[in-house]
């Protein structure tokens, strides 16, 4: 396999390329949003860069992944040679939908189609499409480049050969994988999300401050980012979209999202993507503080 597709090109799309481009394929990245794509390949080069300061990539080698890698916003053209797509688009449930009806259409018969989702069904993706036995999940972690994990969820039709392909493929690019079945949140989020909830309404409830509860999840649990900042570093977004589908999917209301979530989503404050939700961060200086209306 040498042709891979990553649609999408924000937060996840931009380390998936990354990372397929470094370890030697051809990598095409499509967003709808020229904007996205330029935004990308700056955050791909400079995440580059500091792999050759700190010496895990050589400089012929970054030239040489950054030549693999191409962009574009028309994605018929981008899937139309592609073993693989990796899809990395916004998390919901109808747009993704839509997306790889597209993908049926465009894509070569014989290629994979792959999703990023953090929850959605893919058995559910799957049954838009007239190939659900090449349809998988394939679940990185933030940030690509150095998270080891990709959870790979296995539809209902997905067959065993195309498991054992993304599990090969996974490994190519120096990740370990694990299967899980498709049940909303998949493992991973399944998990993490409640207790990012809980630690939403923890300080909704005024039990204790941003840092304090960061503070006891790092020095308590051994976390290595509190559970409030890792929020902010997926996108609050996204934790509110997966939290629904996990509400819609068990129709259980343990997962409902708290309100203070709802409410911050609302204002348009995502986290580290628009720069404020829990901490305001500053992407030039790396500077992370606790946002405005949390301080004491
Ligand atoms: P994001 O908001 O950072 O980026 C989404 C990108 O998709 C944007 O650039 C947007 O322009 C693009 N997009 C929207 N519609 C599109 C379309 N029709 N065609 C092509 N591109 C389109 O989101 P993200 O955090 O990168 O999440 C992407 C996916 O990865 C989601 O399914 C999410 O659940 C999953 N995921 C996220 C994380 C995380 O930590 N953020 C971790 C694992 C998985």
């Amino acid at each position: 396999m040498k042709n891979v597709t990553v649609i999408g090109a924000g937060t996840m799309g931009n380390g998936i390329a990354h990372v397929f481009c470094q370890y030697g394929y051809h990598v095409n990245l499509v967003d709808v949003q020229a904007a996205s794509l330029e935004r990308a390949i700056q955050t791909i080069s400079r995440n580059m860069d500091r792999q050759v300061t700190k010496g895990s990539l050589t400089a012929e080698a970054r030239e040489a992944a950054l030549s693999r890698l191409v962009t574009t916003t028309d994605l018929a053209a981008g899937v139309s040679q592609a073993e693989l797509v990796v899809e990395a688009a916004t998390e919901n449930v109808e747009l993704k939908l839509a997306i790889f009806r597209q993908l049926d259409e465009h894509a070569p018969a014989a290629c994979i189609l792959a999703s990023n989702t953090s929850s959605i069904s893919l058995t559910r993706i799957a049954a838009v499409t007239g190939r659900p036995e090449q349809v998988i999940g394939m679940h990185f972690m933030n940030p690509v480049p150095v998270m080891k994990l990709v959870e790979i969820i296995r539809g209902y039709s997905t067959s065993d050969a195309v498991a054992a392909t993304i599990a090969g493929v996974s490994r190519t690019l120096e990740k370990i994988p694990v299967e899980v079945n498709d049940y909303p949140g998949f493992v991973a989020n399944r998990i993490l999300m409640p207790m990012i909830n809980e630690a939403i309404w923890t300080l909704h409830e005024g039990v204790a401050g941003v840092a304090e509860i960061d503070e006891v999840m790092k020095l308590g649990m051994g976390h290595p980012m509190g559970p409030l900042r890792l929020a902010d570093f997926i996108g609050l977004d996204v934790c509110l979209a997966i939290l629904r589908v996990l509400h819609e999917g068990f129709g259980n209301p343990k997962y409902a999202p708290c309100p203070l979530l709802v409410n911050m989503v609302t204002a348009g404050k995502l986290g580290d993507k628009s720069g404020e939700g829990f901490y305001v961060s500053d992407r030039e200086t790396r500077s992370i503080t606790v946002a405005s209306p949390f301080r004491k």
